[in-house]
């Protein structure tokens, strides 16, 4: 049987069920459902080993938890210097980016905005032009062309 969304009525019975927490009707209930569903039997072979498990856990331990030992003193000072080196490294990372791109667009703009002035002709003559001999002999003759 299972609800208007799919999940089985039971779905939550399972543990409840192998650790003995639900009540005589409830209990009675869930031993009646589980031949008719696959889920809620695989769930409750899968749980079976639980409440043996759970034995073996000693109780003072869990009543009375062990803290955990103290972190080594000189810990947060080596993880702030860590962090403020990496900060700093970073930094100096964008900083030579952003030079090395500020120095790139004062380079490429006046280049540009020099060409853009030139007359046609002299555009095809400022420009590199192709690297093979043959080719750039060719071109070096339009370049040379009005
Ligand atoms: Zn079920």
């Amino acid at each position: 049987m299972t609800t208007p969304s799919g999940a089985c009525p039971h779905a939550h019975d399972d543990a409840a069920y192998v650790l003995g927490a639900l009540s005589p009707t409830e209990r009675l209930a869930f031993e009646r459902h589980l031949p008719t569903c696959e889920a809620c039997s695989t769930s409750v072979r899968s749980l079976a080993g639980m409440p043996g498990l759970l034995d073996l856990a000693d109780a003072r331990v869990l009543a009375d938890p062990v803290p955990d030992p103290p972190l080594p003193p000189a810990l947060l000072a080596s993880l702030t210097r860590t962090v403020v080196a990496r900060r700093r490294r970073r930094a100096t990372v964008v900083a030579a980016l952003a030079g090395a791109a500020a120095a790139a667009l004062a380079l490429a703009v006046p280049a540009a905005l020099d060409l853009a002035d030139r007359p046609p002709s002299a555009r095809w003559a400022a420009t590199p032009g192709p690297r093979h001999p043959r080719s750039r002999a060719r071109w070096s003759r339009r370049a040379t062309c009005p």
